[in-house]
Parts: structure tokens; C-alpha cells; sequence
């Protein structure tokens, strides 16, 4: 057999019916994630035509994109305050019930947003097919899964056929070499690539990020990089798994164990691109000379190195609209731009790891009069953890405000919404007009260019804040 690629591999592992020139080609999925938000529709179509999830055991479902951070409406029995929310909540409980899919409420500790959820109880396995009707599901490829979000329509055809039909996607390797200085994090990395391919130099690939650069990110970073493959336009972003991969994963509630284990472990190494593979595109990356990054747009590829200036255009309409949406201006630099709200939060940048870093930045220091520094753990598990470390301490001992898991600001379901006109430093993925709120204007950074910003109450290098 000639090398192939990873996706290539997992590809063929799932293909039950090959495209042809005229028909896509039928894909076996093996996990299901889902959430309140994309599935009501899904369910109702099932109902209405008297089908069955086809894969209860391969469907599993948590709450996370309209869910309150605030404790009391969590915990406290008080009714959550957003009427579409309460009845999102409600209905994936009763649809879940009905069809016999696994669950995490409300209340669960183990609940939280489901790309950080799927990998902390090991769900996300390498060499796997893993779908959501979330377009950051990109996230899980970072153990070697071809994962990628889908509408609301393919979800109802997955719960009824654990199948998807898909074209080929062409592939394109990210080969990233290279140290990343000090307070230079794998969020301004991707930050970095988005800018360098373009936000639609990924459009029908799947992206394999590779390189020693890549090897030795944790798998944290690595899911903040394939999080935000689709930005960049990919279907899907993969790094093929490793020693640390397999670290990770060993333990974990849904992971295999015993003699199960070795046998995954084998399984898994097979996933990874042949020597002599050939890629339909290639581009490199040279990490060392990458400083902290910061959008000043409304799309993630519109970004500048923190102590740079805005790129001067002419005659181009739509940088010129982003800009206007934004308050800002052509050679300007952003650092000094003042911020009223900062927000450490998403699937992006709500891992352990990302509120560390934070609060190593934070520790000590004071939110800046007038911001709101919002931090909503990625699950609550992490949260859990946090709490342990006393991390929740500093951040409140700051004045920043520590809620329960969801994706709160991200996108703002949930009523966590930056006002008008107000600039908003955030660790979330997607800068797009209105994303935080109508006329909400979002600088996408790492978590500690956020906690800088928050504590300096404008952009700011964060390489000046760290211990
Ligand atoms: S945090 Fe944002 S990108 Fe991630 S799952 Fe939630 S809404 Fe989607």
C-alpha cells in the first residue's frame, strides 16, 4: 500500500460507501457529542417520523451554549433567568430521557463545554470519527480524531444512521518548527498560522498540524490549536498521536483499561502519516519568531503582534467596515487600547493549563477600575481543580468574577454579553460582528495577554506581567 496521510487513515477506517463523481461518500461515525442548542430540531424530526437513535451507546450529551455561569441559577434552585435557555435545558433533558441517551444535567460535576468535556472523560479517542453540531469540534483532532462540526440537519441523519455523507476533504500539513519564546502561547501560534493560510486558505482540507514545534505542545495547547483550524477555513485540524497523547488519555473514565489499554495504544500508533505521504498542500511555520498576538477585526486572520501597528489598506471595503465596526484605525497600535471587559472562558482557552497561566499573571494584582474580568472554567471538573490550587482565590482576591462552566461570553446564549461599543480582550475563538453581543467588540488573545489587559485595563504585552 503506498504512505498515506493520518486522515487519510482514519478516512478509509470510516468510509462505508466510497464517493463517486456523483455521490458523496457514506462516513461511519463513532461518537456523537451533543448539546441543548442543535438538537431540539433533530429530535423533533426523529419523532415526528417514528425513528430511533440508531447508536444510543455512541450519542452522548452535555449542556454548555445557553447554560447560566451564575451559581445560583446552577446550584442555588433558582429558575434560570433565560426563558429560550430554561427551555433548551429542559428539552435536551426530556429528549434525552426518551431516546435513551447518556446525559450530563445541570448539576453534574462532571458537566461542562462539550469539546473540553469529551477529552477530560476520554471519549475522544485517536484514529476515531467524532461529530457535534458545534463548529469547534475540530478541537478533538488534536488526539489524531477526524473531528468536525455539522448542522442541525446531519445531526438528526446521525442519530438515525451513526452516518454522515461527506466528499473527500484534500489534506494540507501545517509544519511548525521552532522554540516559542516567553509568552508565546499555542493560542498566538494558531493566531499566527490563521494569519499566515489565510481565514479560508483551509477551505475543503483537513489540516495535519506536524513538526517538532507541534511534538512538544501538551495536549492542552494542542487542542487550542486544532480549536481553531476551522478559522482558518479547514474542515478539520489533526495531529497525529503520541507518547503524549496516550498520557493524557490512560486513566481517564472512558478509556479503555487492562490488557484493553495495550491493545488501543498499538491500534492508535498505526495512526500517523506514512514516510513519503504526500500532502495536496504544505505551508511552514517558523515559531521562534512569533511574539504575542491580538485581533483588531472581525475575523480571527485580522490579528497583529501585540506591539504593532493596524496594516495600513486602501480601497479594501470590507477591512475598512471591520475596522469601522471595531473604533479603531488604519497604523494604529493596539497596545493602550482601553478594554472594559475581559473574558477567560471557551473551549479555546478554559483548560487548567489556560487559568494558571492566568492567574500567575494576576496573582497579586488588582483588576483595573471599570473592567469586568469574567472567568467561566471550561467544565466543571476544571473548575474542581482550580478550586484545589486556590486559583479561584486570586482571581477573586483580583476582582474578577468566578462563575460555573459554559460557554458564557463565547457567543453569549446564556445572557453573558459585552455591551455596545465596549472593547472586550477574550480567550474564545471568534471575533465576529456581534459574536459577544449586538455591536460588542472582541480582541481574541491568549489567557495571559487577557489577564494582562485585565489587569492594566488596556492591551497590554503580557511578557511584562509574567513572573
Ligand atoms: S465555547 Fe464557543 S466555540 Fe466552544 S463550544 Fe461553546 S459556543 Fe462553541
Amino acid at each position: 500500500m503506498s504512505p498515506r496521510t493520518l486522515f487519510e487513515k482514519v478516512w478509509s477506517a470510516h468510509e462505508v460507501v466510497p464517493q463517486t463523481a456523483d455521490t458523496p461518500a457514506v462516513l461511519y461515525i463513532d461518537l456523537h457529542l451533543t448539546h441543548e442548542v442543535t438538537t431540539p430540531q433533530a429530535y423533533t424530526v426523529l419523532r415526528s417520523r417514528g425513528l430511533k437513535v440508531r447508536r444510543p451507546d455512541r450519542t452522548f450529551a452535555t449542556m454548555d451554549h445557553s447554560t447560566p455561569t451564575e451559581t445560583a441559577q446552577v446550584f442555588g434552585g433558582i429558575p434560570i433567568k433565560d426563558a429560550s435557555a430554561a427551555r433548551q435545558v429542559a428539552q435536551l433533558e426530556s429528549n434525552c430521557a426518551e431516546f435513551g441517551i447518556e446525559l450530563l444535567n445541570l448539576q453534574d460535576p462532571r458537566r461542562g463545554i462539550v469539546h473540553i468535556v469529551g477529552p477530560e472523560l476520554g471519549l475522544t479517542q485517536p484514529g476515531s470519527t467524532i461529530v457535534c453540531g458545534d463548529s469547534h469540534t475540530s478541537t478533538h483532532g488534536a488526539f489524531g480524531a477526524l473531528a468536525f462540526g455539522i448542522g442541525t440537519t446531519e445531526v438528526g441523519h446521525v442519530l438515525a444512521t451513526q452516518c454522515l455523507l461527506q466528499r473527500k476533504p484534500k489534506t494540507h500539513a501545517i509544519n511548525v518548527h521552532g522554540q516559542l519564546g516567553r509568552g508565546v502561547t499555542a493560542k498566538d501560534l494558531v493566531l499566527a498560522i490563521i494569519r499566515q493560510v489565510g481565514v479560508s486558505g483551509g477551505t475543503g482540507s483537513v489540516f495535519e498540524f506536524r513538526g517538532p514545534t507541534i511534538a512538544q505542545l501538551s495536549m492542552e495547547e494542542r487542542m487550542t490549536i486544532c480549536n481553531m483550524a476551522i478559522e482558518a477555513g479547514a474542515k478539520a485540524g489533526m495531529i497525529a498521536p503520541d507518547e503524549t497523547t496516550f498520557a493524557y488519555l490512560k486513566g481517564r473514565a472512558r478509556a479503555p483499561s487492562g490488557a484493553a489499554w495495550d491493545a488501543a495504544v498499538a491500534h492508535w500508533r498505526t495512526f500517523c502519516t506514512d514516510e513519503g505521504a504526500v500532502f495536496d498542500q504544505q505551508t511552514d511555520i517558523d515559531a521562534s519568531q512569533l511574539v504575542p498576538m491580538i485581533t483588531y477585526g472581525t475575523h480571527p486572520g485580522m490579528s497583529v503582534d501585540i506591539d504593532a501597528k493596524i496594516p495600513v489598506t486602501q480601497g479594501d471595503a470590507v477591512f475598512d467596515k471591520a475596522l469601522s465596526y471595531m473604533g479603531l484605525s488604519p497604523g494604529q497600535t493596539l497596545k493602550g487600547q482601553p478594554v472594559q471587559v475581559v473574558f477567560l472562558g471557551s473551549c479555546t482557552n478554559a483548560r487548567l493549563s489556560d487559568l494558571r497561566a492566568a492567574a500567575a499573571v494576576i496573582k497579586g494584582r488588582r483588576v483595573a477600575a471599570g473592567v469586568q474580568f469574567l472567568v467561566v472554567p471550561g467544565s466543571q471538573s476544571v473548575k474542581a481543580q482550580a478550586e484545589a490550587e486556590g486559583l479561584d482565590q486570586i482571581f477573586l482576591a483580583a476582582g474578577a468574577e468566578w462563575r460555573e462552566s459554559g460557554c458564557s461570553m463565547c457567543l453569549g446564549m446564556n445572557g453573558d454579553l459585552v455591551a455596545r461599543g465596549a472593547y472586550c480582550v477574550s480567550t474564545s475563538n471568534r471575533n465576529f460582528e456581534g459574536r459577544q453581543g449586538v455591536g460588542a467588540r472582541t480582541l481574541l488573545a491568549s489567557p495571559i495577554t487577557a489577564a494582562a489587559a485585565a489587569v492594566a485595563g488596556c492591551v497590554s504585552d503580557p511578557r511584562d506581567f509574567l513572573p
